[in-house]
């Protein structure tokens, strides 16, 4: 069996932790950039370089990771990087934790010539590329699910906070511009999950889905920030008392804007794609 029949099994069981090893300290939204090297030695490969944001590190029992086996750096990654599946626990792997605004696993993954034999590479040599973009191209409707997962419950808070708040004699609700402010959200929210539901049956229907995922991923995630952020203001100072739900929300959705693709990214992906098709390409 290859190595993603022995390992997935496990992982969607919820026995082994993986990890998803692409950025760089040089190499974040361009993975043309991707220094670390892995250098072929008879039936074993010798991977060294340092990857860096990586979430699980240091809890991850595996790590997909992304190495150059060819080229030069600047190159866009195109035939020149190669996928592999290093163990947590592999000789010469480190890991080094630091904390980002909200809770979250994460850290660099150090590599000093470690060896991981060729059973162990993931797709062809030079095909790295494919599999990381392939990989972001599905995985991303699942942050944006999560984005409106966050803006949802910020939401039903909005809307408890401003019903039973009252000021000037009245609950919060009952003053025109928040009533509108909850509107907007409930709208904005809804177009969201209906872009994640389209992504999801493009990308379930096997069919290319580049246009619905970036559109689902950009458009949830900002929204889901300016939810989240118009619940902060409802509950006014409360909002900002740490630990409170809303400040939680607040500071836990901003990542989701950078990681998998940045929202730039994904209007790159989308307006290319655009483009193309009007050029009738
Ligand atoms: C919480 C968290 C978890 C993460 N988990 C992982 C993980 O598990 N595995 C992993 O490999 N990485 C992970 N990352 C890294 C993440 O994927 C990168 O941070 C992201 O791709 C952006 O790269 P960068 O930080 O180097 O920013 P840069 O690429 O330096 O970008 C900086 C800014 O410039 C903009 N920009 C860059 N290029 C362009 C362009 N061509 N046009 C317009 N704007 C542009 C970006 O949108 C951004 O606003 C994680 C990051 C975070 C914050």
């Amino acid at each position: 069996p290859s190595v993603c029949e022995r390992v997935l099994p496990r992982v969607a069981a919820g026995e082994l932790v993986a990890g998803f090893g692409l950025t760089e300290p040089d190499a974040g939204s361009d993975l043309g950039m991707v220094a670390t090297r892995a250098e072929k030695h008879g039936s074993r490969w010798r991977i060294r370089g340092a990857k860096t944001f990586i979430s699980n590190a240091g809890v991850a029992d595996l790590y997909t990771l992304l190495a150059r086996t060819s080229g030069e750096l600047g190159d866009g990654g195109k035939g020149s990087l190669t996928m592999f599946l290093v163990r947590g626990d592999a000789k010469g792997l480190s890991t080094r934790r630091f904390e980002v605004t909200s809770p979250h696993p994460i850290g660099d993954v150090l590599l000093e010539d470690v060896e991981v034999p060729d059973e162990e590479r993931i797709g062809a040599v030079g095909g790295g590329l494919e599999v990381a973009l392939g990989t972001l191209g599905r995985f991303r409707t699942s942050v944006a699910a999560a984005a409106n997962g966050f803006a949802r419950r910020a939401l039903d808070e909005s809307l408890v906070r401003t019903s039973t708040r009252q000021q000037f004699g009245k609950p919060l609700a009952a003053f025109q511009g928040l009533a509108f402010d909850l509107a907007e959200m409930d709208t904005r929210l809804r177009a969201a999950e209906l872009l994640v539901e389209e992504a999801a049956d493009t990308v379930d229907r096997g069919e290319r889905a580049v246009e619905e995922v970036a559109r689902a991923k950009l458009f949830s995630t900002e929204n889901a920030s300016w939810v989240c952020d118009r619940a902060v203001q409802h509950f006014g100072g409360l909002g900002v008392v740490r630990g409170s739900i809303v400040e939680q929300l607040w500071r836990d959705v901003r990542a989701l804007r950078i990681y998998e693709g940045t929202s730039e990214i994904q209007k790159l992906i989308l307006s290319r794609a655009l483009v193309a098709r009007a050029a009738g390409k």
